[in-house]
């Protein structure tokens, strides 16, 4: 079976060939097997299906290496609970992300049920297509019961979106750290021995069975994680070449309280029990140390940086990505949950970091979009199969129509440079036309195939109204 994508201008994130102007990519099975001028491909493959891309933009899928997907379910919470901090009076800015969160997440994951997660999940992935996205990390931490966590690979294989479910972990032998930040109790569910038997079993269940999904250990954020636990991740991780994903020094107060708590930085006590590897990723780092972005680039961890989060949802601050990439870090992107729309924080990674240096050249857009794709691969261990639009790669891949009146005109004399700043500069997500995953049609010409999009939209409707009211019985807040 090949699918053939032809006719539009492709570009590959290949220095080899960065751009061709008519191209054309093959795919057989879940590969690329060949990507070069639309009038070779089409001599040298004959397609059962055909992607007219005519006047369109063909790029590499994007990774969203960090998000919460039930969190769509919550946004109407999330927009009420931010004006309640802000005109509480006794609001503490220190305090204020952690106050945003005990006032909307935490509560909704205390409540959420398997049924409301299909939809919350189900809903992210229409809003993440339809952004260029073709790889999630969701960091889970509703119910983490095993038979919950299956459940949502099962609603991702389903949609076909190629997925780690980084399984969120929070041990009732919590650090006195969790109480200085004010956790509430049922987030600690389960034994440091319960969460680690759970996740093996998850990895078990899952990994073995899907090529497309893969659960990870997630230890949920340093705050509330004991360094001592971190180092059990690891030895899970490791036993099974998974990676490790976590929140880390995101919150203006989180450094002072942990230096505090242990002598020393987070990233510094983690480099020193061994932990950091190229697959540990950890979200945020808004507020790393020199010395701890010397430790990410000595170790190949990566940052997900989340500009949307680190802007307009709990704004803490503007993670330092020159710096982190100026020393050897890989950087990733992600959307931290509430929203799913890559473009809007590819755009917003570039507008932060320009006004944050008062230097239009700090963050470029080419730049931006390659920690949008190749920089998540790498964060996956993934970088030889994602990424890139190249032979022997997965078939992950987007159409963007940019015929659209914000996308007009273009230049006449195109690169893949200039391309990339077009769109990103210009462009919404909503241009996005078709997407292929895995070498699957899970978007044709603006239609979502694999599930029922009005559907899924009534569903995520009705198990936020089912939330809402049990958000208040549960009393959580
Ligand atoms: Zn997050």
């Amino acid at each position: 079976m090949t699918l053939l994508i032809e006719g539009g201008m492709v570009i590959t994130n290949n220095p080899a060939q960065p751009l061709l102007v008519e191209g054309a990519v093959a795919v057989e099975g879940d590969k690329i097997v060949a990507v070069g001028r639309a009038e070779e491909v089409k001599r040298n493959y004959t397609a059962e299906e055909i992607v007219d891309a005519r006047g369109k933009l063909v790029i590499p899928g994007m990774v969203n290496a960090h998000t919460h997907l039930f969190q769509v379910l919550a946004r109407g919470r999330f927009a009420e609970a931010t004006a309640a901090v802000a005109s509480a009076p006794t609001a503490d800015k220190d305090m204020w992300l952690w106050n945003i969160l005990k006032k909307s997440m935490f509560p909704t994951s205390a409540v959420l049920t398997v049924k409301d997660l299909v939809a919350g999940t189900h809903l992210a992935c229409v809003e993440m297509v339809r952004s260029g996205i073709t790889c999630v990390v969701d960091n889970h931490y509703g119910p983490t019961d095993k038979a919950t966590v299956v459940k949502l690979a099962e609603a991702l294989e389903k949609f076909g979106m190629r997925s780690v479910i980084a399984r969120g972990i929070a041990p009732k032998e919590k650090p006195p750290l969790a109480d200085k930040v004010r956790i509430p109790g049922h987030v600690f569910k389960y034994s440091s021995e319960e969460e680690l038997r759970i996740t093996e079993e998850c990895i078990l269940e899952v990994n073995r069975q899907s090529s497309l999904i893969q659960v990870w250990p997630a230890p949920l954020s340093e705050m509330y994680i004991s360094p001592e636990f971190y180092a059990k991740t690891h030895e899970l991780a490791k036993k099974y070449d998974v990676g490790i994903h976590t929140h880390m020094v995101e919150g203006t107060a989180d450094p002072k309280l942990y230096v505090e708590e242990y002598g020393r930085r987070p990233v510094e006590l983690l480099y020193e029990l061994g932990v950091l590897f190229p697959k540990f990723q950890m979200a945020h780092g808004t507020w790393l140390s020199d010395v701890e972005i010397e430790l990410i680039g000595k170790t190949g961890a990566t940052v997900v940086h989340n500009p949307f989060s680190n802007a307009l949802g709990y704004s803490p601050g503007v993670a330092p990505i020159p710096k982190l990439l100026e020393k050897g870090g890989n950087v990733a992107l992600g959307t931290d949950g509430v929203f799913e729309n890559m473009f809007e924080a590819l755009k917003m990674a570039i507008g932060l970091q320009r006004v944050t240096h008062l230097d239009p050249f700090a963050l470029p857009a080419d730049k931006v979009f390659e920690l949008a794709t190749l920089g998540g691969a790498r964060a996956l261990g993934l970088e030889k199969q994602l990424g890139s639009l190249e032979p022997g790669k997965k078939a992950d891949l987007v159409v963007v129509d940019v015929k659209k009146p914000y996308l007009t005109p273009l230049s006449r004399e195109v690169t893949a440079c200039g391309l990339l700043y077009h769109l990103i500069l210009f462009g919404t997500g909503t241009e996005v036309d078709t997407a292929v995953i895995n070498g699957k049609i899970v978007l044709e010409e603006g239609v979502i195939k694999p599930v029922d999009e009005a559907r899924v939209r009534e569903e995520a409707q009705e198990a936020a109204d089912d939330l809402a009211q049990r958000f208040t019985e549960a009393d959580v807040l």
